[in-house]
């Protein structure tokens, strides 16, 4: 247990130019190196305990962490509002979508096949092999300002690892301190109305670096799950590896997920993709890991070979951005850097930027799009890709199909790329270079779509090359419970000293590869010489 109260201070500011938004700002205690120990030791002691729970414990703990998070009702979400400046609807969104992720989890492990069972058993060397994946041990947790519910104390990465029979030490988010408290809270009760042991969750507080430096350095910490920015995410993931034993860090970060406009959909389709943009790109101030942040364009030789069509575009995505209201961001520091990076794209990296919108500078945190030539781009292109969070999309104009591709060469690791196309441009020879230096360079490839908006599901990735995360896995989607496990084969082991799901008769009927076969059938000992007989 934590030994003193959480001592807060909660004050709201409106921003200096624009006094209508309102950015909340709230001030918190660190925890001391005193607790994060404690907590990691309660972590450690519940392992052993929580890792050798059956199936039904785990699964009635998620159920009932979504329970207690509905609970707790507008209570939640008033507080969850006031912290982000999110709109309520969103948060009540988010809210949903949590406990959704939670209770996809539960039918997840009532299934039972996640585990990857996979047994050799009998043929001429009477061989008896078998393995699965194990939890690997208590996990530190790390959650996103962006969003304080879906990607914070009981989101995602919380989900996964307590699926996998993690104990969970959960770092805070200083933006929003208080909702993080209150769904700690609701955790702990289901964690005590499921008879699990104390450790199996706790929470640490802190707006220093040092707190969450301590949790991945300690000793008892096996894994450790991050969303955030890749300045912190990259300081942690050379913490998880300089440790005497280095432990996997899957930190998912920044991203500009890039959208490319093939010519035969900007001829048909310009005005479309154009509202369609500005509204992805505007969505939630444009804080989102999944904004696209950089479009790529070409006149290409079909029906918009005519070079106005990029211009008549570029003007039509400003246009519509120009027209939507300015909405308040996350935090006042989010803010003043959304302000910085937007001069530093306009003014700093190279002059050869027109900002297309009215709006020229971040100071309202209103929406901005910048347009460079392909050329200069090819010039800049590492500098031009760095995530800028908030509402802005620097549009790319390549003069043709090879620019376009040397572009795509330059493309960082990053969460997601869009393709926007018609029928003659999928069937262009050149179609399958784009598709292939696109598919090498990111997590998930969109057609004809915008990224914001990822759906929990288990086909889902979220995440990519790096930078876009430090190990190229999903955060989101059931599939993310493996970051949390590691493999363990027994050989030779008797059948009752056997976890369930390794046993001859198969008991929860789980897809299992038995002798290369899948098939949810249990073994016929007789039909194995096996080696050790109990
Ligand atoms: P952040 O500033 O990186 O914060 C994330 C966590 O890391 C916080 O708990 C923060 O706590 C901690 N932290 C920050 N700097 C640290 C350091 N040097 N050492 C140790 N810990 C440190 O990110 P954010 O502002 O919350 O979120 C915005 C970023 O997250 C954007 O870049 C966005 O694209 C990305 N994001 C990615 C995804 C994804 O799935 N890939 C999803 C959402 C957001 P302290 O402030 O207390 O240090």
């Amino acid at each position: 247990m934590l030994t003193r109260p959480l001592q807060l201070l909660h004050k709201h500011r409106p921003t200096l130019l624009n006094p209508s938004i309102r950015l909340s700002s709230t001030a918190v205690l660190d925890s001391t190196t005193e607790e994060i120990n404690h907590a990691m030791s309660k972590a450690a002691s519940a392992f052993p305990i929580f890792s050798s729970a059956s199936t039904g414990q785990v699964s009635t703990l998620l159920h009932n962490i979504a329970q207690e998070i509905e609970a707790l009702g507008d209570e939640l979400i008033d507080t969850a509002v006031s912290e982000s400046s999110l709109p309520e609807p969103r948060i009540r969104g988010e809210t949903a979508r949590t406990t959704g992720q939670l209770r996809a989890f539960a039918a997840l492990v009532e299934q039972g096949s996640w585990v990857d069972a996979r047994l050799d058993v009998g043929g001429g060397t009477g061989r008896d092999i078998r393995r699965m994946l194990r939890p690997l041990g208590p996990a530190v947790v790390f959650g996103a300002s962006n969003f304080p519910l879906a990607f914070s104390v009981a989101g995602g990465d919380t989900a996964a690892a307590l699926a996998a029979k993690c104990p969970v030490v959960h770092k805070a988010h200083p933006a929003h301190p208080r909702t993080c408290e209150l769904v700690s809270g609701a955790i702990k009760r289901a964690v005590s109305s499921s008879g699990l042991p104390e450790g199996t969750f706790s929470m640490v507080q802190g707006a220093s670096p040092r707190v969450g430096q301590e949790l991945v350095a300690h000793p008892h910490t096996k894994v450790g799950g991050f969303t955030g920015s890749l300045h912190a995410g990259r300081a942690l993931f050379d913490i998880a590896n300089a440790r005497p034993n280095p432990i996997p860090f899957y930190a998912e970060m920044g991203s500009v997920n890039p959208v490319v406009v093939l010519p035969g959909a900007l001829g048909s389709k310009w005005e479309q993709i154009a509202a369609g943009l500005a509204g992805s790109v505007t969505l939630g101030a444009g804080q989102f890991c999944t904004n696209p942040g950089l479009v790529f364009t070409t006149p290409g030789t079909g029906c918009a070979k005519d070079a106005t069509m990029v211009s008549k575009f570029i003007t039509e995505v400003a246009r519509h951005v120009d027209n939507i209201p300015p909405s308040a961001m996350l935090t006042e520091h989010i803010h003043q850097e959304y302000i910085k990076n937007i001069d530093r794209m306009a003014i700093g990296v190279t002059k050869d930027i027109q900002i297309k919108t009215k709006r020229k500078r971040g100071s309202d945190s209103g929406g901005i799009v910048l347009h460079v030539s392909g050329a200069v781009f090819l010039k800049h292109a590492q500098e031009l890709q760095e995530e800028v969070f908030g509402p802005s999309t620097l549009i790319v104009e390549f003069e043709n199909q090879e620019q376009l591709n040397q572009g795509l060469v330059q493309l960082k690791g990053q969460l997601t790329a869009t393709i926007w196309g018609n029928r003659d441009d999928f069937q262009q020879p050149s179609f399958s270079t784009v598709l292939q230096l696109v598919t090498e360079r990111v997590g998930r490839v969109l057609f004809n779509g915008f990224p914001t908006g990822v759906e929990v599901c288990s086909a889902m990735v979220h995440g990519g090359p790096y930078p876009a995360s430090s190990i190229d896995e999903t955060s989101v989607g059931t599939e993310a419970i493996r970051r949390f496990t590691r493999p363990v084969c027994y050989q030779d082991c008797p059948d009752s000293l056997l976890p369930i799901e390794l046993r001859d008769a198969n008991a929860h009927g789980i897809f299992r590869k038995v002798n290369n076969e899948y098939t949810t059938e249990g073994v016929l000992v007789e039909e194995f010489t096996k080696k050790t007989v109990v």
